[in-house]
């Protein structure tokens, strides 16, 4: 099944517990303009060769549509068509005024010198230019694409339409109009609302084993900001395998060993840590996995293997309908990822703010405007669940779609 499938099946199992009206949902199974360009690119050897990119602008009800630009050997229509519709969601589940759009190029960038990474980034910029703008699409990084690619396809950008306007795309350079925070901002949002599930289950930090699947930009920081608070962080992965810790690991420490030796795997004997496979690491004991790499991770396959207590999506589309089915029944929590996740949005969202008006926040002003954010997003997500007795995904699909008919029928579309 497509990944845009397991959206659309998603979409469809709230709006039946909802009552959403059908012309809604017809209008979120179609995304508004689908751009598929090729990219001709000078290679250093001199040669011409031709990328594929794509931009899926989902939906616009909202805000400007907004989402994030993967460069990926595998990427391909349906998985940005599916992001960029997931887009949509997270962006109303937390009820900021922002759309849903998602990018992507067929790209392994690890194959590129840095000059045709860049050239490939501006040609990108140049064959979309006609659909973005910061008014009307704004994308982001995602996989494997950093701040400094963000600065070139802003300074392509500007270039075209000879004005600074470099709010049409986020997670710039903190010297090229990039928002303080935004860096930690998706796990610090996580956080926020992991310390609301602890809460409502009673749980002590010091007493919580957790692993970490996907021990890059987000599930780094998780693992640091989690270890902060007293959490035992017992296991990591990365795409080369994983390894668990029984007596917990410094996650500073491992990030260090991970910089300087390329994998965590490289990093067993430095703090005694046993290698795993990455389908071990998702079937180890523990009380929160942590879910930080890609898109169908727990699937039919493993998901009445998984032992972890919950579930915590900080990758976009981790869990298969499938597998969620298998773990709402075994009485797993997983806390969705258009919820949990949706703290770098919202950064983002800041950084299109404070691009606007040039005027910008402190780190610590940041993070403490995200926290009600993230606190009212999970307020809205728990109410629905309690309401219609669902899980927290459905709950959270209801709380997004409920504000995005609204916005539909403001509007006078329907
Ligand atoms: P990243 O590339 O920095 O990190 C991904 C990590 O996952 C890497 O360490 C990689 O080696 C690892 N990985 C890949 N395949 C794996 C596998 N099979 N098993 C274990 N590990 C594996 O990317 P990121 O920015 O940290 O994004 C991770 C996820 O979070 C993606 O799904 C992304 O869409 C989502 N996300 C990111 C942001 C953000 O702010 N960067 C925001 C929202 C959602």
């Amino acid at each position: 099944m497509s990944l845009f499938e397991n959206t659309l099946k998603q979409i469809n199992r709230a709006a039946s517990l909802m009552n959403l009206d059908p012309n809604v949902k017809t209008l979120m199974e179609n995304p508004q303009r689908i751009v598929e360009v090729n990219i001709p690119v000078k290679m250093d050897s001199g040669s011409l060769k031709i990328f594929k990119g794509f931009r899926v602008q989902h939906s616009n009800y909202a805000g400007p549509y907004k989402g994030g630009i993967r460069y990926h050997q595998d990427v391909d229509m349906g998985e940005v068509t599916a992001l960029s519709a997931w887009m949509s969601i997270k962006c109303s589940v937390v009820g900021i005024p922002l759309g849903g759009g998602k990018g992507g190029i067929i790209v392994n960038p690890k194959e590129l010198s840095l000059g045709e990474l860049e050239r490939l980034t501006r040609g990108y910029v140049r064959a979309i230019e006609p659909v973005i703008g910061p008014d009307k699409d704004v994308p982001a990084p995602d996989v494997n694409t950093t701040p400094q690619i963000m600065d070139w396809f802003a300074d392509e950008y500007c270039k075209l339409v000879g004005k600074d306007a470099k709010g049409v795309v986020t997670g710039k350079t903190l010297e090229h109009g990039g928002s303080k925070g935004r860096n930690i901002a998706t796990a610090q949002g996580g956080v926020y609302v992991l310390d609301e599930v602890a809460k409502e289950k009673g749980f002590n930090p010091a007493d919580t084993k957790v692993i970490i699947q996907g021990f890059g930009n987000v599930g780094g920081v998780m693992a640091q900001l989690l270890a902060k608070k007293g959490y035992q962080i017992v296991g990591a992965s990365d795409s080369q395998g994983g390894l668990i810790f029984e007596n917990g690991v410094d996650p500073d420490k491992l990030l260090g060993c991970k910089a300087e030796k390329t994998t965590v795997v490289n990093c067993d004997i430095d703090f005694g840590g046993k290698r795993v496979s990455n389908e071990e690491l998702l079937e180890t004991e523990c009380d929160i996995l942590i879910l930080a790499a890609l898109e169908n991770q727990i699937n039919e396959g493993n998901a009445s293997n998984v032992k972890a207590k919950i579930v915590f999506e900080l990758a976009n589309g981790p869990t298969t309908p499938e597998a969620d089915e298998i773990l709402a029944k075994r009485g797993v929590m997983v806390i969705p990822d258009i919820l949990a996740n949706s703290g770098g949005v919202t950064v983002s969202w800041f950084e299109m703010l404070q691009n606007a008006d040039n005027n910008y926040l402190t780190e610590e002003e940041a993070l403490a405007k995200l926290l009600p954010i993230m606190v009212d997003g999970w307020k809205a997500v728990k109410a629905n669940a309690d309401k219609y007795g669902c899980t927290l995904r459905e709950a959270a699909y209801v709380t997004a779609l409920t504000r995005i008919e609204e916005k539909i029928k403001e509007k006078g579309i329907l």
